[in-house]
């Protein structure tokens, strides 16, 4: 990343993964990796010896992970389920029982016994070329490194006996690292490594601490004590700046300070427009525990919960009873309001353990989300029955993902049929009139929603994926991230036909892809007449500030200017001048990164 010429010091700059400015003092936090100095053969007496240590070191890594996890603060807990898989990998008999094997049969100490298991595992993900796979590599990396520290008999420093205010910074931060943070100290972080979808990076947004990752030398450059400002927002660093800069920082600070404050502060107020139309904002959730951030932000219920984690934290599949009582709590919680919960969406970027051996040439093409359950129909009625008996609890919808034709439908609603007999006949009780409604997210769901919106009660346009597949483009590969165009006259065309086609059926639709929570979409969308929008849960408040600013009217106008551009830049940056105009006093907020 770039380096440039600021204040009396230089500046930096990373990837941008948590937003806000800090300015504070550098606590460098030595995470250099352990070397294996010493990779010997061992004599036969020795090797008993050898093991035990090994044993040892790994029953103590299992101990330290235990604790953090224990002690993780309340607003990560949703992510234990990292540590939980640490706990499984030294489980694993690839990683622990293969280092026993090497130091019992090849008599090497145990430190080289535990390298070669790593590279075998790394050989094996090698095979897979998946990114998830290939973060999970990671997993297996940092769990190494700490047996290894243990075998060393060294002393890590940990992040939660930090008790001054400072903005930490390292080489990287493992997930224990990051879940066992002293938040009330930590103002930030900032590291050489990592990506956009790091644990560090994800922790980082779940904790509201700014954090800038990928900055490659930043332990290098600054030392102990040095003073640093840190632009979450733009993944700036200033090491060393002069007063004017530290003046000019503490007035940024301030001003998005009050901007959040006062958006945050009429969150509750409905998104209705200037003119009286009223739009229903709800959240994006993936965890039981994101829905009293939801509420906490003005979610008028939640438009979609994405299902997997239960399942991906799950050793087996989970059992009706767990999922039961998760879709049951999360109802009442959020009752009167609605949550839309998806079935599951396996698949693509995510999948389940014991289905990991399957390899598809193309996952984003494959078994995925409903064809995955169409082809499980144990797994997708076990899910239907949890969530048709937790319908009787709260307002329940359920929400088909990634059909692509009306058979597809059909079959998930005669499976759902057959589910709502069995409980019919076991006298259990469900919301006999529980709407149903389906992502529209492939193409040629768009093509046909006129004939799909017959049999549903709402569509919800899912842009994440009808953006990947409209245009071609694997969105978790960072190599064509910038053909990722919300804006492309292609995909908003597709998006009014689909509007138009649950219009004309009298159905509602809403949108629930990361489209929903971007402030400069919020006037093409209303414009277009979506009943509901439903974002991750911080973006909220601003989206319901935008649409109380808006005249439907106007905005209606405006979209006939905005359809006549036929490219994605020339749409965006006239939206850009027509936001500008519109809510000046949130420009600094709106137009920040850009
Ligand atoms: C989408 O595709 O837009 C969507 C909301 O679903 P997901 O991101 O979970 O695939
Ligand atoms: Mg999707």
């Amino acid at each position: 990343m770039s380096q440039g010429q600021a204040g009396k010091g230089h500046t930096l700059k990373g990837i941008a993964v948590s937003p806000g400015i800090v300015i504070g003092r550098a606590r460098l936090v030595d995470r250099s990796r352990v070397k294996i100095l010493y990779q010997y053969l061992i004599g036969e007496r020795q090797v008993k010896q050898e093991v035990e240590r090994f044993k040892e070191a790994l029953a103590a890594a299992k101990q330290q992970i235990i604790d953090v996890k224990n002690k993780m603060p309340e607003q990560i807990k949703h992510h234990a389920f990292i540590l939980d898989t640490h706990l499984m990998i030294m489980d694993d008999s690839m990683f622990s029982n293969a280092t026993i094997t090497a130091i019992l049969e090849e008599k090497i100490n145990a430190e080289w016994a535990l390298k070669k298991s790593v590279q075998n595992i790394a050989k094996v993900f090698a095979q897979i070329e998946d990114e998830y796979i290939k973060e999970r590599m990671n997993d297996v990396e940092y769990v190494a490194e700490r047996v290894l520290i243990n075998l060393a008999g060294k002393e890590q420093e940990s992040l939660a006996e930090i008790n001054e205010r400072v903005i930490i910074v390292a080489h990287e931060l493992s997930p224990g690292d990051t879940s066992s943070i002293n938040i009330g100290k930590v103002m930030g972080f900032i590291t050489d490594a990592g990506g956009r979808t790091s644990h560090a990076a994800i922790m980082a947004q779940s904790l509201k601490i700014p954090a800038i990752v990928g900055l490659e030398t930043v332990t290098h450059q600054v030392q102990d004590g040095n003073l640093l400002i840190v632009d979450g927002t733009t993944g700036e660093v200033f090491l060393d700046p002069d007063d004017d800069m530290i003046i000019q920082y503490q007035e940024k600070q301030l001003e998005q300070e009050r901007i959040e404050s006062s958006i945050i502060r009429m969150a509750h107020l409905p998104a209705e427009t200037v003119d009286g139309h009223r739009v229903a904002v709800r959240a994006n959730i993936e965890f039981l525990e994101d829905v009293a951030a939801a509420k906490d932000h003005g979610g008028e219920g939640i438009g979609l919960y994405r299902t997997e984690y239960l399942y991906l934290k799950a050793r087996g599949m989970p059992k009706e009873v767990e999922l039961f009582e998760d879709y049951k709590e999360v109802a009442e919680i959020i009752a009167p309001d609605p949550v839309t919960i998806r079935t599951l969406d396996m698949g693509g970027d995510r999948f389940l353990p014991d289905k990991a051996a399957t390899k598809e040439t193309n996952p984003a093409l494959g078994l995925r989300a409903i064809r995955f359950c169409l082809r499980e129909p144990m797994i997708f009625k076990t899910q239907l029955r949890a969530i048709l008996r937790a319908s009787a609890f709260g307002n329940i919808q359920i929400i088909f993902p990634m059909i692509s034709g009306l058979q597809e439908l059909l079959d998930s609603r005669k499976i759902l049929k057959e589910v709502m007999d069995d409980l019919d006949k076991e006298g259990i009780a469900y919301d006999r009139k529980i709407k149903v409604g389906i992502m529209i997210e492939v193409p040629s769901a768009v093509a046909v929603a006129d004939i799909l919106a017959r049999h549903v009660d709402f569509f919800s346009v899912g842009t994440n994926d009808l953006i990947q597949y409209a245009l071609a483009i694997d969105r978790v590969n960072e190599l064509v991230a910038y053909m990722y165009q919300p804006f492309h006259p292609a995909i908003l065309r597709m998006i009014r036909q689909v509007v138009q086609a649950a219009k004309a059926a009298g159905i509602r639709v809403a949108l629930c892809g990361e489209m929903a929570g971007d402030p400069l979409c919020t006037l093409i969308l209303t414009a277009l007449g979506f009943d509901e929008l439903s974002l991750n849960s911080g973006g909220i408040p601003m989206i319901k500030k935008i649409i109380r600013s808006l005249s439907l009217e106007k905005a209606r106008a405006e979209l006939q200017e905005i359809f006549q551009q036929d490219t994605a830049s020339k749409v965006r940056e006239l939206v850009l001048n027509k936001m500008r105009g519109l809510i000046p006093e949130l420009d600094k907020k709106l137009f920040v990164a850009n």
